[in-house]
């Protein structure tokens, strides 16, 4: 089936709708236009009856006639004669009015119905209703009782279709006049609605384009504006920057972990290739298996490595946040890893009992081993490293200090993004992602991680938790 475009349905409901409407007020117009029409003519019917029932008067003879008066004819009738308005005879509103005998016969006046209205019995001061020829008509009776007329009665009537008439000419009117009415809002709302919809279709034109061009470079433009529409482009234009942070980011990221997987296999291979040229002693081939096997193991640990981190940050490990003594779980790795003694250096540690938390302790764990591994490894002979766990008001803090190389200014902040270290002669079997791991766990619990150094006098790396923070479950935003 033809899907229907929005542009579309919206149209068929408003015109839908705008028809309805204009049938109902066409209804609505015929049915009351007709009833006051009606009305009108019976109106008309009793204001001539009762005209002319006032002015009709009866004089035995001309020497009574007060002919003072306003025009009026007189008319020889029975045994005296008739004073009526001049105007009896005229059709007043086109009511025909005329006297009538009790039995119903035609006296004076008129009488528009060519078969009369003989079988209509009179009825004083009330309006009925007569079809005759095929017409509808109203008629009114009022019984004279001027002295000389009793039992003469007064008929007036009028044709309905004289109404009829006007309103033939009311229903071609707005049989004509609410089609086009209904034409130009049907149209007028086609070109608002088509407006409207413009943004949505170009929203969508582009979400097509970085889906086909993989650009994501483009934008939504849709010029100024505060509507819903708009909003909805920022909206979108946001998520497209963070996608494209988020793939750059990636990208990066891939580019790095291959970089830094190069060398070691670049090693291993040329090792195996300069072993196999000719043969070799015993303890040039134990050289190079050990070789290998630095190499294979740095691999090994970059894998591992990059294979966590990117559990934590793009969320797939779900990382089961419980309720823990910090200050216990410090403890337990600073005196384990007090053991390790390097380059004859002392780890102290100042850690305030029972501090509660709220965390994952295998990641929590991680962060600080990295933390102290750094400081061992980049560490002065026979230095200091402090490890310090304090609650402050609503701030667990957490550092690690040491008295080795320091970090130059401009590497301070560089020192978190992957990869990157300040100092590859030191690193050892690192390969610049444990800051960036640290700075993942602290952000996990809602945490930061913030460095205070300065070359030749040693680094202190400082992890804030805010104390009621609930680690977060979705995936980490890119940072
Ligand atoms: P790496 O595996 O190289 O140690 P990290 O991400 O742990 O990677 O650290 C990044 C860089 O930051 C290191 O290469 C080093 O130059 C610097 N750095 C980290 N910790 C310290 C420290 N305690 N003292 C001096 N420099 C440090």
């Amino acid at each position: 089936m033809k899907r229907i475009s929005l542009r579309d349905k919206i149209l068929l409901w408003f015109t839908a709708a705008l028809l309805i409407v204009v049938g109902f007020t066409y209804f609505m117009l015929l049915s009351v236009s007709s009833r006051i029409l009606q009305k009108t003519v019976r109106d008309n019917l009793t204001e001539a009856v009762e005209y002319n029932y006032n002015e009709i008067r009866f004089y035995s003879r001309m020497e009574d006639v007060d002919f003072g008066k306003d025009a009026s004819i007189y008319i020889e009738f029975a045994s005296g004669y008739l004073e009526v308005s001049e105007d009896f005879l005229d059709e007043i509103n086109q009511v025909y009015t005329g006297l009538y005998s009790a039995d119903g016969n035609l006296l004076y006046g008129e009488n528009p119905i060519s078969s009369g209205t003989d079988g209509l019995a009179f009825f004083d001061s009330q309006v009925q209703t007569l079809i005759a020829d095929g017409e509808k008509y109203y008629v009114m009776d009022r019984r004279l009782g001027t002295q000389g007329l009793e039992g003469i009665w007064l008929r007036g009537i009028v044709s309905v279709s004289q109404g009829t008439s006007q309103m033939t000419n009311i229903t071609r009117m707005s049989l004509v006049l609410l089609p086009v009415l209904v034409l130009i809002s049907v149209v007028g709302g086609s070109l608002i609605v088509r407006r409207m919809l413009r943004p949505i279709q170009q929203i969508s034109d582009t979400a097509k384009q970085i889906g086909q061009e993989n650009d994501l470079k483009k934008r939504i433009e849709l010029g100024k504006g505060r509507d819903e529409l708009h909003q909805l482009a920022d909206t979108f234009n946001e998520m497209f920057d963070k996608l494209e942070k988020s793939f750059e980011t990636q990208r990066q990221f891939i580019s790095d972990a291959s970089h830094e997987l190069r060398t070691p296999m670049s090693v291993i291979t040329a090792q195996c290739e300069y072993i196999l040229e000719s043969p070799r002693s015993r303890e040039e081939y134990e050289e190079a298996f050990r070789l290998v096997q630095r190499q294979s193991r740095k691999m090994s640990k970059l894998i591992g490595d990059m294979l966590d981190f990117t559990r934590l940050e793009v969320g797939t490990e779900r990382y089961l946040p419980e309720r823990l003594n910090l200050s216990e779980l410090a403890e337990d790795i600073c005196r384990d890893m007090s053991l390790i003694g390097e380059n004859g250096i002392t780890l102290e540690y100042v850690i305030q009992p029972s501090v509660e938390f709220t965390g994952n302790p295998g990641l929590l764990s991680r962060l600080l081993m990295n933390l102290i591994s750094n400081a061992y490894r980049y560490g002065r002979q026979d230095g200091h490293i402090r490890v310090t766990l304090r609650k402050e008001g609503q701030e667990i803090l957490l550092s690690v200090a040491d008295d080795g190389i320091g970090i130059a200014p401009e590497d301070q902040e560089k020192i978190f993004r992957r990869f990157y270290q300040a100092d590859r002669s030191r690193s050892g079997a690192g390969i610049g992602l444990g800051l960036s791991m640290a700075a993942e766990i602290a952000r996990f619990h809602g945490g930061k991680i913030t460095v205070d150094s300065m070359p030749g006098r040693g680094s202190t790396f400082t992890v804030i938790f805010p104390a009621d923070a609930v680690p977060r479950r979705e995936p980490p935003e890119d940072g």
